[in-house]
């Protein structure tokens, strides 16, 4: 198989020379290291190298080059290679165009020249970009491959589930792809439930639940330890910086989680307003590198695992567990976030997964190339996801129940939602009817200020209609509010009193919830900012408040 590309582009042959070196020393074993003098040049080269279909990681390219700029030759290689990293090299009196550049052709990053030494002023902005890339990179003939029609639920749940966690797969259409009947023929089953998972060696699984996925895959291992530190439920974005902040400072540290690493923020295309992320970046990337950085500290994940109550105890908590075992902590952090609010329009329920998709799920977001869209939702999540897919639809509709989007979503979002030809923006319209019996065929919409009705064809809905929270597994064990978000330090508080029950001569730690030592971060709390710095933050401030319990227990 063909290594990867990176090319480098500079019209000046002795910066080029070095570039190209220094490339070489550090990514030549992994990557095959092309040059060219100019943009022109280059624009030729990706095109032969499209042709070949040889997969391109990197482009490497200086601003001012005589001919074609830096600029205009990324907006050409979109075209070609729209995956993969741009890298402006610039000197400092071209910065403005290079952050001009981060909106107008998307680059990942620009560097200042000269880039000196590499190891600190080129190498890492590059083995960051080349780990997102390599990320998403599905070599053509390895990983398991996946069989099974588009529009069935099963397939779709299967889908989300491997593309949540970051497994390689092919994927392969029995609606659309010849090739899927025969691979499915030549696996020897016969009339097989749907979707097949062919492993790697060559192991079919029909019909398999996210759990038998998970096992097969070696996603699950037992607990190593009977009693820890802290124990975080819910790996998104709060409880992914409370296993980092939890393991890097010393403390026995695990990590629940249900589904997939990421949550909620896991499902978004593209967060803009992340510090530190000029460009944003994926829901998928930020859950990867969280996760990598929580193993590098040493926290343990109990993945594809739901904590199903909770109990505390005299100096511990006990966690019950899905699959009937169980895991005790001194602290428990709740970080368990929100689930998407069901569109309660007749027909929805019966057409999930055949049309009709809770979130922007990534595994569907490619088969939508060239076809009509519909989001329902007014907020920065829809938004988020109009702009995203209007990249490959033909056309994207959203449906706002508010007389315009600027109540519900960041400026930001409305101005560039504006920008884009292919998107429609519909207020004071719901959907009042899903259509379809197999899979979604139309759409019945209703205008509420005139009441007209409308029926419009459509394949795919998008739903972003809020959240509620994911506590009922809590039962009565710690307090929540009439909605279920939990309550946590001053909102536990009546008239400066604690609740009753509360034992400890002094009132609950800012995070902390009715029961001591356990702490809830991030969306599932009451008065959380319901934002992905928001519940980074949470999740990170409730581990100091973890070791001011510890210290009120003398430990
Ligand atoms: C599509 C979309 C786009 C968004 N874009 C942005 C954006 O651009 N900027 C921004 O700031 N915010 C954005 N948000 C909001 C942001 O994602 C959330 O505020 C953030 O994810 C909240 O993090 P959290 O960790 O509190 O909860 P969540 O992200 O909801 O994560 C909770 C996790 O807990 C797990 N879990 C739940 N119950 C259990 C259980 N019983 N046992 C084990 N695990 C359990 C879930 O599976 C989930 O993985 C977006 C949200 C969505 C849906």
């Amino acid at each position: 198989m063909a290594k990867p590309v990176i090319l480098a582009v500079d019209d000046d042959r002795e910066v080029l020379q070095a570039v190209a070196r220094d490339l070489r020393s550090k990514y030549g074993e992994q990557y095959r290291i092309l040059r060219a003098n100019s943009g022109e040049e280059a624009i030729e080269a990706l095109r032969e190298l499209r042709v070949a279909d040889e997969p391109v990681a990197l482009l490497l390219v200086d601003q001012r080059m005589p001919g074609i700029t830096g600029v205009q030759f990324l907006e050409q290689a979109i075209e070609h290679y729209p995956k993969a990293r741009r890298v402006l090299l610039t000197a400092y009196a071209d910065t403005e165009a290079a952050i001009r550049a981060i909106n107008e052709v998307h680059i990942d990053y620009y560097l200042l020249k000269p880039w000196d030494p590499p190891e600190t002023q080129l190498y890492p902005v590059l083995d960051d970009l080349l780990d997102d890339w390599m990320a998403n990179y599905r070599p053509p003939t390895t990983g398991v491959r996946l069989i099974g029609h588009r529009w069935s639920p099963d397939t779709h749940r299967a889908r989300d589930f491997l593309a949540r966690n970051q497994v390689p797969y092919r994927w392969s259409d029995l609606d659309s792809d010849p090739e899927a009947a025969e691979l499915l023929r030549a696996t020897g089953l016969q009339q097989p439930a749907l979707p097949v998972l062919i492993l790697t060696d060559g192991t079919t699984l029909e019909a398999p639940s996210n759990d038998t996925i998970a096992g097969n895959l070696g996603m699950q291992s037992p607990p190593e330890l009977p009693l820890y530190d802290l124990v975080v439920i819910g790996a998104g974005p709060a409880g992914l910086a409370a296993a980092v902040y939890g393991a890097s400072e010393g403390l026995g540290t695990v990590l629940i989680e249900a589904d997939a690493a990421g949550g909620q923020a896991g499902t978004s295309s593209l967060i803009e307003n992340y510090l530190g992320f000029p460009s944003g970046l994926s829901g998928a990337d930020l859950a990867r590198r969280a996760l990598t950085q929580a193993r590098r500290f040493g926290a343990e994940f109990l993945l594809t695992r739901e904590v199903t109550s909770l109990e505390p105890r005299e100096g511990s908590t006990t966690l019950n567990l899905s699959d009937g075992t169980s895991v005790s902590a001194l602290s428990v952090i709740i970080a368990t976030g929100v689930t998407y609010r069901r569109l309660e329009a007749p027909g929805c329920d019966q057409l999930m997964g055949r049309g009709i998709y809770y979130g922007a799920a990534s595994s569907v977001a490619e088969s939508v190339k060239n076809e009509d869209v519909f989001i329902v939702g007014g907020a920065n999540s829809a938004g988020q996801a109009a702009v995203h897919f209007a990249k490959s639809a033909r056309s994207v509709t959203m449906i706002v129940r508010g007389a315009s989007l600027s109540a519900s979503m960041s400026h930001y979002l409305i101005d560039r939602i504006a920008e884009l030809e292919n998107v429609t923006v519909l207020c004071e319209t719901q959907v009042e009817r899903a259509v379809g019996s197999e899979r979604l065929e139309a759409l019945e919409l209703r205008n509420s200020r005139t009441g007209e009705l409308t029926t419009t064809p459509a394949t795919t809905l998008f739903v972003f209609v809020g959240a509620t929270p994911r506590t009922d597994w809590l039962g009565t064990s710690v307090m929540r509010d009439q909605h279920g978000f939990v309550l946590t330090g001053r909102d536990l508080m009546t008239d400066n009193k604690p609740p009753a029950g509360w034992l400890l001569d002094r009132p609950p730690l800012l995070l902390e919830t009715s029961a001591p030592g356990v702490f809830a971060a991030g969306d599932v709390r009451y008065g959380s900012g319901k934002r992905v710095a928001a519940a980074v933050g949470e999740g990170s401030m409730s581990v100091m408040l973890v070791w001011e319990y510890r210290a009120s227990l003398g430990l």
